[in-house]
């Protein structure tokens, strides 16, 4: 059997040269191991990466940094930017903030986010590859539990990382990814993010949008979109321009919205919890949820975590 190439091309020229022969019968075997070697050596199965830095397991911040290690090999690897560990760090810091808890405005906001998903039409779940690194398999989770089309949509748009993201996604259960071929554009941007498809992004009437920039939220908004957004951060202008701005690491987020979408629940109820819902106020609940949360450290009282 000859090795891989240089450029990582296999050639199969010489394993099958003798077949029928026992040598041939070992090649043939050693081959298949190399493939599958390559395959979990080179792809990014949808588990913990093996980090390159151990870290003790006593270590009090031991999960926020296994996520970093876990992003920092996902810029490695082409399906992150670096300027996507940036916004993680804006977010790790409101995270800090809040006592890395879920909130009481989070969770109200995750139950009526759960609601629209539930009852739209054409919900669709937006992917970029801070999400996809953070949790692809609960991005996929909540996409069955409330019916929801997946699209990859990214700000810096190459078409290398667009088909890392969607093979990514592929491998951790998406039955469909869309994205890759773009149709439809969404009005008043002019970035590459603008690129959607018409089956997806266009045609949706909900759509939950997971660590976004502020400029498609609002692109979105004037589309008449309802936008669910998920951004640590209640002031950023995504959590100021969405219909549901869910303050809350994504990860939380996530499987307290999966929780409501498989809860006992009918399309009436779910009317009565968005109509009661009132963006702002829920903002307003969330900010001073920081503040009272800052206000007791300070003074040394023993913050609730629930
Ligand atoms: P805007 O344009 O909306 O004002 P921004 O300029 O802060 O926002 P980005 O730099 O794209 O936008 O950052 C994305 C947002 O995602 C940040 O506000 C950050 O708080 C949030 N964020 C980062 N990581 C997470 C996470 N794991 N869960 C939830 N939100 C996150």
């Amino acid at each position: 059997m000859k090795a891989p190439t240089a450029k990582g091309q296999r050639t199969h020229k010489n394993t099958f040269q003798a077949a029928g022969t026992p040598a041939a019968y070992f090649s043939f075997i050693l081959h298949s191991y190399a493939i599958i070697g390559r395959r979990i050596g080179n792809k990014y199965v949808c588990r913990r990466h093996s980090l390159s830095v151990d870290i003790p397991k006593d270590h009090p911040r031991r999960d926020s940094l296994i996520v970093r290690e876990r992003l920092a090999e996902f810029v490695k690897k082409g399906l992150m930017t670096p300027t996507g560990l940036i916004a993680h760090g804006r977010g790790e810091a409101f995270d800090y903030l809040m006592g890395e808890r879920t909130t009481a405005a989070a969770l109200n906001a995750e139950r009526v986010a759960a609601a629209y998903l539930m009852n739209a039409k054409r919900p669709v779940i937006c992917v970029n590859g801070n999400a996809a690194a953070l949790n692809a398999k609960r991005l996929i989770e909540l996409a069955e539990a409330t019916g929801s089309k997946i699209e990859v949509n990214i700000f810096h748009r190459t078409e290398e990382r667009m088909k890392l993201l969607i093979d990514y996604m592929k491998e951790c259960g998406a039955p469909n990814v869309l994205g890759g071929d773009p149709d439809a554009r969404i009005p008043g941007l002019s970035s590459d993010r603008a690129l959607c498809t018409s089956e997806g992004i266009f045609a949706s009437d909900v759509i939950l949008v997971p660590i976004e920039d502020g400029d498609r939220a609002e692109a979105l908004v004037r589309m008449k979109k309802t936008v669910i957004a998920i951004d640590l951060n209640p002031l950023s202008r995504t959590s100021r321009m969405a219909t549901v701005s869910i303050n809350d690491e994504m990860s939380r987020a996530l499987a307290n919205m999966i929780g409501f979408a498989k809860g006992p629940s009918n399309k009436e109820k779910r009317n009565d919890i968005i109509s009661q819902f009132s963006n702002e106020e829920n903002i307003r609940a969330s900010v001073n949820e920081i503040r009272k949360y800052l206000l007791d450290a300070v003074s040394g009282e023993k913050n609730e975590r629930s």
